[in-house]
């Protein structure tokens, strides 16, 4: 499926909730989450139905994300289902991980491939501080569970937040020396909760090179990756920085977001959303809609120009 710039989509990523079991201080409120707004929430069936029409198309690629994905019920069967599909070749899920070690097998039994988990520091006290009552050792044993079972290599997301975790940079990429574990560090995005915070800085990507001199460049093996990868000499795993604010990869975009609420996202930092519920009742009419809409994604965001209205990753998926 191209979009009317050449660019081939294949990539979906799905947020089945805007629910979450954490409040990040830059991405949810700490409290007002309204349980009436959540009734809006397409069904499984409903993300299914998207999901294989999308598959037809052209997507092979599709990544589970929220608000926290792990706690919604009946996640399981829908990565059992979605597995099924003909043309889908990876199924993965961004996750806080704090119920990672409960469900990890299942996911695994289930079909999915990979996960991104998002940790930001290594202090107990600092992790309750950022998720608001996050337990850190719960999601460190999460971690474990997915090295025991193999789903390597394991994906680690630090948003980098200015006064925070800019001085724990050396120990996090410390995790890539002996185990499979890739951490990416990403340029916090000034949308939604960000625009609350005292310290609501970017700081640039470039600050990971600056602190850990060794780090050298890698192949790129995935153009549409936003992550420039390097790697500690000899280390099992890379170090990935993802400058979402000081650069744009709009060109090789390969992505499209669906929303809890059945909006189609053609690019993460525009206004626009398309509702998929009123073409839900015919699948063929769903397709055609869907090879139309791909047209419309917009060659490049404007994140800088301030005429986004900026909503929290919460309800966008990460
Ligand atoms: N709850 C899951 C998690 O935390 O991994 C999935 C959803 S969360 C919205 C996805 C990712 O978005 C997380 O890695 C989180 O750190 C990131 N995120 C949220 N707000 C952000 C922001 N303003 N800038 C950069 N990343 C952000
Ligand atoms: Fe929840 Fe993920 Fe947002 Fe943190 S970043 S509040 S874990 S959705």
């Amino acid at each position: 499926m191209q979009d009317s710039f050449g660019r081939e989509i294949n990539y979906l990523r799905i947020s089945i909730t805007d629910l979450c079991n954490l409040r990040c201080q830059y991405c949810m409120p700490a409290s007002g989450i309204c349980k009436s707004e959540h009734e809006n929430i397409l069904s499984f069936e409903d993300f299914y139905t998207i999901t294989k029409a999308f598959s037809e198309l052209g997507v092979n690629k599709v990544r589970i994300t929220g608000g926290e994905p792990l706690v919604k019920r009946d996640i399981i069967d829908f990565i059992k289902n979605i597995n099924k599909l003909e043309n889908i070749d990876e199924i993965t899920m961004t996750t806080n991980g704090i119920l990672l070690e409960e469900y990890a097998e299942d996911l695994k039994n289930a079909g999915l491939d990979r996960v991104n988990i998002s940790l930001d520091t290594l202090d107990p006290k600092k992790y309750s501080e950022i998720t608001r009552g996050g337990d850190l050792d719960k999601v460190l044993k999460g971690i474990k569970k997915m090295e025991e079972l193999n789903l390597t290599p394991i994906k680690i997301n630090a948003v980098l937040i200015d006064g925070f975790n800019i001085d724990e940079i050396r120990d996090l990429v410390e995790l890539t020396r002996f185990r499979k574990i890739d951490v990416r560090f990403i340029e916090l995005m000034p949308i939604g909760e960000v625009l609350n915070l005292k310290d609501k800085n970017t700081i640039s990507g470039d600050i990971v090179l600056e602190k850990v001199k060794e780090l050298e460049p890698t192949k790129r093996d995935d153009p549409s990756s936003p992550a420039i990868y390097y790697k500690l000499p000899g280390a099992k795993g890379k170090v990935g920085i993802i400058k979402p604010v000081t650069c744009k990869f709009c060109k090789d975009c390969n992505r499209i977001r669906l929303t809890s609420k059945g909006f189609l996202k053609l690019c993460l930092h525009s206004n626009e959303e398309i509702d998929l519920k009123p073409h839900l009742d015919n699948y063929e009419e769903l397709k055609e809609f869907l090879i139309k809409t791909i047209l419309k994604k917009p060659e490049e965001h404007h994140l800088e120009d301030g005429d986004f209205v900026s909503k929290s990753m919460s309800t966008i998926g990460g």
